[in-house]
């Protein structure tokens, strides 16, 4: 499908200084949308300037939030091109959360391009100093003018760019986590393994909680026992345990991260032993307490690892220390130093975005 581009004539000013990059809320010059209906199909695939677009109140995206997003970075190689990383992976993943949530399938080939062509466009924008990004949210949302519930007349199929900064301006710092025993971020069946907005909205109370008492995120137990570990925040979890790297299954619930199948791919790579199985969070008590816990970390696109210093449960915590992670770090460097082109790539995930 031919995009059409239409550049702004009113560009932004850019920022000056890439230390003060926060996350998601300075925007590029341009956006993509996308439009779909059952007769035409996905048509007028344009690049226009950055704007508020108009839908009907009645949208079901309003009042049933059916929606689906995606999030992947932009990184600036040494060399000055502009690297994604496993994008493929990203479009695949629209792909299944749309089927669940009943929205039209988008040929994976068009989202790679649309992205291509948008980041082609704003390249500029993509800052370069270490830690820093380009974010890129690809989104789609139901339309319509129908409050019943049922599937959308129209979709809107769209891709913003926010510049980023570094996620740890100071260095790396281990974060505070509450395990959550009280409610629940989502139960096999439901839609925890779509990446779509209502997750977010049903997981926003705890996390706000949990911020009152000083923690950074909450960690979500199993929606069914309140037992097995299940994720971090929006970023999936992984343990150093008896030397091994652990992390829970894709039990349904779990959102399936790149970043999570990236880590296990290049630990088992680098000689490490990974295990995806359930983790009660008994077990983690006592794995610490006979000094078998050694490592926890949250993975995840927008800080890729974060490793935790604290998780605290119902009043006890198991604190792991205000460093990161022998394994953590090893993972962190190799990963990171693959996302921005500074390493060498024997995986082929790294992806330059053509110039045009
Ligand atoms: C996006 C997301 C993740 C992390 O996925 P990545 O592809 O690694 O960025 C983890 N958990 C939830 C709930 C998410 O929405």
């Amino acid at each position: 499908m031919h995009i059409q581009i239409q550049k702004t004539e009113l560009p932004k000013e850019k920022y000056t200084d890439e230390s003060k990059l926060g996350f998601g809320s300075l925007f590029t010059d341009h956006m993509f949308i996308a439009d779909y209906n059952e007769a035409q199909g996905w048509h007028d695939a344009r690049i226009v300037p950055y704007q508020p677009f108009s839908i009907d109140p009645a949208s079901p995206v309003l009042h049933y939030s059916l929606e689906v997003f995606e999030g992947l970075k932009a990184y600036r190689y040494e060399n000055g091109e502009v690297g994604l990383f496993r994008p493929e992976l990203n479009c695949a993943r629209l792909n299944q959360s749309a089927e669940r949530m009943c929205l039209p399938q988008i040929d994976e080939a068009l989202q790679l391009a649309a992205i291509e062509t948008l980041v082609d466009l704003e390249r500029d924008w993509v800052p370069s100093s270490s830690g820093t990004s380009l974010y890129i949210r690809p989104a789609m949302i139901g339309d319509g003018s129908r409050l019943g519930i049922n599937k959308a007349q129209r979709h809107i199929f769209f891709i913003i760019c926010s510049p980023s900064g570094s996620f740890y301006p100071n260095g790396i710092k281990p974060v505070r986590i509450h395990i959550e025993d009280r409610y629940v971020r989502a139960v096999i069946g439901g839609t925890g393994n779509v990446k779509t907005g209502g997750n977010y909205a049903a997981s926003l109370l705890a996390a706000m909680k949990a911020k009152e008492k000083g923690f950074d995120q909450v960690l979500w137990l199993d929606g069914r026992e309140n037992r097995n570990i299940e994720e971090v925040g929006a970023m999936n979890v992984m343990f150093v345990l008896d030397g091994k790297l652990v992390t829970p299954s894709l039990d349904g619930s779990i959102l399936g991260g790149i970043t999570r199948r990236s880590v296990l791919e290049l630990a088992q790579s680098l000689g490490y032993q990974t295990v995806e199985r359930a983790i009660p969070v008994d077990e983690l008590f006592s794995a610490y307490h006979s000094g078998k816990l050694t490592e926890a970390f949250g993975v995840g696109t927008a800080a890729v690892i974060s490793p935790i210093g604290e998780l605290e449960y119902k009043g006890e915590s198991i604190l792991l220390g205000s460093t990161i992670g022998p394994v953590a770090k090893v993972l962190y460097d190799t990963l990171t130093g693959i996302q921005t082109g500074r390493l060498p790539d024997p995986y082929g995930w790294t992806h330059v975005v053509p110039r045009v």
